[in-house]
């Protein structure tokens, strides 16, 4: 079996019996193409709950001048992927701010095991803890045309797609005008090794929140209009 196989034959992870009364604690997990971004943009307004990214808690660190902003803005300033100890202390600091008390969909984190854990105790000391993890799962060959068919811009950051998303002018960034590029990794060959860098990195997540009953899984297939019920159905009504 290749590794890419094992993204679909991932073993169906059993559902709990009944929803809590308050899940609101969110972790979003899916390859990159799975619709990951786009599910925990529509959770956000259907719960009312902070969406919260690596990339953009990283940023704000930065923007605030905070010491952990000025240490990861060395790291992004040379491309490198910013120390694991700095990223979880920027998560400790955005999971005591005040917006995220009743809740957040923590999409991009945690990469590894070691995240994870170190998320437990940021909750932990918080007196909360995690309530649920979204696994969104798609075949490899809708992941490859997504993403093959992506274009961004690299001024602002936009994402559009050429099936689903078409900018206004083609070519041309709807939000400032940037020139729209295929960004390398979107190419397929580079993808497949994405996919499997990701399934090396998520499963042993997937496993270890698995054991404590947390997971549950959606398709990131179905089209965009029903998705909204379909978290509904998988999550319970807001
Ligand atoms: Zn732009």
């Amino acid at each position: 079996m290749n590794a890419i196989e094992i993204v679909i034959t991932l073993p169906f992870f059993p559902q709990s019996e009944t929803r809590g009364d308050s899940w609101t604690r969110i972790i979003i997990l899916g390859p990159p193409g799975s619709g990951k971004g786009t599910r925990a943009k529509i959770m956000g307004k259907l719960y009312d709950l902070p969406v919260v990214t690596t990339g953009d808690m990283l940023r704000e660190a930065v923007s605030e001048g905070t010491e952990l902003g000025k240490l990861a803005e060395g790291y992004m300033n040379r491309g490198e992927l910013v120390r694991d100890d700095i990223v979880i202390s920027i998560v400790e600091d955005r999971m005591s701010k005040p917006d995220v008390v009743k809740g957040f969909i923590l999409d991009g984190f945690p990469r590894s095991v070691e995240q994870a854990e170190a998320l437990d105790r940021i909750l932990n000391r918080l007196g909360t803890a995690l309530d649920v993890v979204l696994y969104i799962t798609a075949e490899q060959e809708t992941i490859i045309e997504r993403l093959s068919l992506r274009r961004s811009c690299p001024k602002c950051g936009a994402i559009y797609h050429l099936k689903d998303m078409l900018p206004e002018r083609e070519g041309i960034c709807d939000e400032c005008g940037g020139v729209l590029v295929q960004r390398e990794d979107d190419k397929a060959k580079i993808i497949r090794h994405r996919l499997e860098v990701y399934e090396k990195q998520t499963f042993p997540i997937l496993e270890r929140y698995e054991r404590v009953g947390k997971v549950r899984q959606m398709s990131g297939e179905i089209d965009i209009k029903e998705i909204p019920d379909e978290i509904r159905r998988v999550l319970g009504p807001p």
